[in-house]
């Protein structure tokens, strides 16, 4: 296996081979409950964890970059970590297709691969810890020169975003664009989406809804995930913005590339793989999708992500020692949704609304990072 790392030679307690594609929240979850129970191969493209749920403190701050990303490297005390990307993968033979034509086989195949959004809500795929760091920093410097700010796309991402810079530069202007008259989900209450708006107006971030933005003249790519000015952004019902600096936080893909020539048949048509109440993909008892990648009917979140791969390490102990299974079941809609440091509402699993007070101890004063370098078992650094 080319660019593999295993921290420990010591064995763990089966000798079965479990293959987990995609480091991402649920991946690494699943890769550290299973590590000293069998053999774990993690696979990833980067060279470190992305806390993407952090990623949008950094174009105010770019300095804490550094606490978004935790290497791989070490993670795993008796299982490796492949740095690789896979493309493909053989279901009657149990092997997984490295993009370098390498194979690896598995017992157990868990499809961990979430989600894209456009930067600055997740990074491009495969990018390294210092190409992260580096965009993260050439986009704060942009939010920094820019007066005029807009961010296309009313859900949780641009939210989100709008309350990061309104926060930290209340002297810019900053506006939200979106197509729907209502931002958020509508799985969300209706009392904690007009916490959120109060939030907005309280930051003064201006809003234009019900208009979709004409995007023809906007080429956002990859290398060029922003766009600066000036620039006037033009709605279908005639609205004008002058920017200097555009955000598109809209489109989210899944990344199915690793399964979709050979499982298109178990595809929802957004590209997620169609799990049984057992989260194994359908009517292919060894093989698993957990996180952003699977179909099961929740919100999309790395808190739900954690769930199915408690759940996943569960099931494969129980197949594996040919016990029952147990059953997943989706919990309610729930989301801790901070407006910057200070602002923001959470919306708990049994419906209640929490403000600001709530939002950031749990998220909005800092964005949850200590909790993910305890979990890979590393030091947080200090900046
Ligand atoms: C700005 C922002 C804020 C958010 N805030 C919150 C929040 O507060 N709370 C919350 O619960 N959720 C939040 N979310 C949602 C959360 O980030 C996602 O639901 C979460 O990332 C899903 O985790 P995952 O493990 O399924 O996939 P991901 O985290 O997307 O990880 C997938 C991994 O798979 C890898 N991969 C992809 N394709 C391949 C391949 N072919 N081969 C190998 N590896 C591959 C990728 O490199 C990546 O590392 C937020 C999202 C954004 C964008």
């Amino acid at each position: 296996m080319g660019n593999s790392s295993s921290s420990s030679s010591l064995a763990p307690k089966h000798n079965c081979q479990v293959v987990i594609v995609g480091g991402g929240y649920g991946g690494v979850k699943l890769a550290i409950d299973l590590d000293s129970y069998c053999k774990v191969v993690l696979i990833d493209p980067k060279d470190a964890f992305h806390h993407n749920m952090a990623g949008l403190r950094c174009i105010v701050e770019p300095s804490f970059v550094n606490k978004t990303l935790i290497p791989y490297e070490g993670v795993l005390k008796h299982g490796s970590f492949v740095k690789n990307r896979v493309v493909s993968c053989n279901i009657s033979r149990k092997t997984v297709t490295l993009a370098s034509s390498e194979e690896i086989s598995y017992d157990y195949l868990i499809f961990a691969c979430g989600s894209s959004v456009p930067f600055p809500g997740k990074v491009p795929l495969g990018t390294s810890m210092k190409g992260a760091q580096q965009l993260y920093r050439d986009c704060a410097d942009q939010v920094t020169k820019s007066n005029k700010i807009v961010v296309i796309g009313g859900g949780p991402v641009g939210v989100e975003l709008v309350g990061e810079l309104a926060t930290d530069f209340p002297d810019k202007k900053v506006t939200l664009m979106h197509n729907r008259e209502q931002i958020l989900d509508d799985r969300l209450s209706r009392k904690f989406v007009k916490r959120i708006q109060d939030g907005m107006k309280a930051l003064k971030v201006e809003t234009v809804l019900g208009e979709r933005v004409d995007m023809d003249d906007l080429n956002f790519d990859s290398d060029k995930p922003w766009i600066t000015g000036p620039v006037t952004l033009t709605t279908d019902q005639g609205t004008s913005v002058p920017a200097d600096l555009v955000f598109r936080c809209t489109g989210l893909k899944v990344n199915s590339v690793a399964y979709q020539s050979k499982l298109s048949d178990k595809m929802e048509k957004n590209g997620s793989l169609k799990v049984d109440r057992f989260l194994q993909v359908e009517e292919i008892e060894n093989v698993f999708a957990i996180g952003d990648c699977n179909n099961t009917p929740e919100l999309k979140l790395a808190y739900t992500a954690k769930l199915h791969a408690d759940a996943v390490a569960e099931n494969i102990k129980r197949l594996n020692e040919s016990k029952r299974l147990k059953e997943y079941k989706p919990g309610n809609s729930a989301m801790s949704l901070p407006l910057g440091r200070n602002g923001g509402a959470t919306q708990l699993p049994n419906g209640m609304v929490a403000g600001s007070f709530l939002t950031k101890s749990l998220k909005g004063k800092d964005v949850m990072t200590p909790s993910f370098w305890k979990l890979m078992k590393q030091k947080m650094p200090s900046n």
